[in-house]
């Protein structure tokens, strides 16, 4: 069974970029990304704060901008507004999910598809769909669709079998897989939560990607001999033994089902390494297509 580790895969992610970066620079272009935070939620503020670091990190020009719970969906539009004119912004992730009395679906539309790293803007979907090269796909798809690509792990003409039907991850994912080209040409099923015989469908999967939220659900009957497994999960269970209360574990059972794969993602450690370098990578890829450089 091979382990696929997200790290060192998005640590070649981060090399291009900074290659790329370096490359822009020289050329007069910073990237940009701003990342809004609306409110306080713990979760939300981890993923801002790593984003925020990684930019830096990476020296791409960050800007975070953290506002209270009671934001107006008014005032919110208007920030985004202000930022798909900002000509040293190129790509703008609104933070999900945002408090109740916020239309996601209003905010994603504000923002300009050029800018939608996050690649949920229905211009964007709508352009994977139609695989046009100039549109961004959802950050955690395509990074499951790299780490695929990385190890060496052959797409064409192989069943993937995605559990998990939303737009952000399970959906968008099974249009990248069907695609034509590299890490793709697949033949894909969805399966999600109204799907009959679960099991009998999973089995039959060459490559099992697991985007459903519920902690260690794919057991090994779930599961065919020779499989690649991506688990794409990120749940909390309880666990005493840590200082913080919990753990986080995947939505695939990772010990009762390791032993039967070709191939397998830790939770964590895997997919959830892939997001934040494959967001760096759609905000180079915007400065480019917005500066033509
Ligand atoms: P959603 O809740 O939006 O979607 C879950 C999907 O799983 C739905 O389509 C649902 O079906 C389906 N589902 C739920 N229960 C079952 C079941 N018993 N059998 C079959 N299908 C089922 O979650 P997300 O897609 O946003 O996230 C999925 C998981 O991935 C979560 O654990 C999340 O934390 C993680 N995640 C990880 C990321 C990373 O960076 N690694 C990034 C994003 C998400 P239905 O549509 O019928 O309700």
């Amino acid at each position: 069974m091979k382990l696929i580790k997200g790290a060192p895969i998005a640590d070649a992610v981060y090399e291009e970029c900074q290659r790329d970066i370096a490359e822009l620079k020289a050329a007069g272009h910073t990237p940009g990304l701003a990342v809004v935070l609306v409110g306080d939620d713990p979760a939300s503020k981890a993923y801002v704060g790593a984003k925020d670091r990684k930019c830096q990190e990476l020296g791409l020009h960050s800007v975070k901008i953290e506002k209270p719970e009671s934001l107006s969906q008014a005032d919110l539009l208007a920030l985004i507004d202000e930022l798909n004119v900002d000509d040293s912004i190129h790509g703008i992730l609104v933070q999900m999910p945002l408090p109740s009395h916020l239309d996601e679906d209003e905010v994603i539309l504000r923002i300009s598809p050029e800018k939608d790293v996050d690649g949920l803007h229905p211009i964007n979907v709508g352009k994977l769909a139609m695989e046009d090269p100039t549109g961004f796909a959802p950050c955690t798809p395509s990074g499951c669709q790299r780490m695929l690509v990385e190890s060496g792990l052959e797409t064409e003409g192989k069943h993937v079998v995605v559990v998990g039907r939303s737009l952000l991850v399970g959906k968008t994912l099974a249009l990248l897989m069907m695609a034509k080209g590299k890490g793709a040409n697949s033949t894909v099923t969805v399966a999600h939560s109204r799907t009959r015989n679960l099991e009998e469908l999973t089995r039959q999967a060459d490559i099992l990607v697991a985007a459903i939220g519920r902690a260690n659900y794919i057991g090994a009957n779930h599961v065919k001999d020779g499989a690649v497994v991506i688990d794409v999960g990120i749940n909390r269970v309880d666990d005493s033994s840590k200082k913080s209360g919990y753990r986080l574990v995947g939505d695939v059972d990772f010990d009762a089902v390791a032993d039967k794969c070709e191939a397998i993602t830790p939770v964590p450690g895997g997919v959830g390494r892939m997001t934040i370098a494959m967001l760096m990578a759609n905000t180079i890829r915007a400065c480019r297509l917005a500066t033509g450089a």
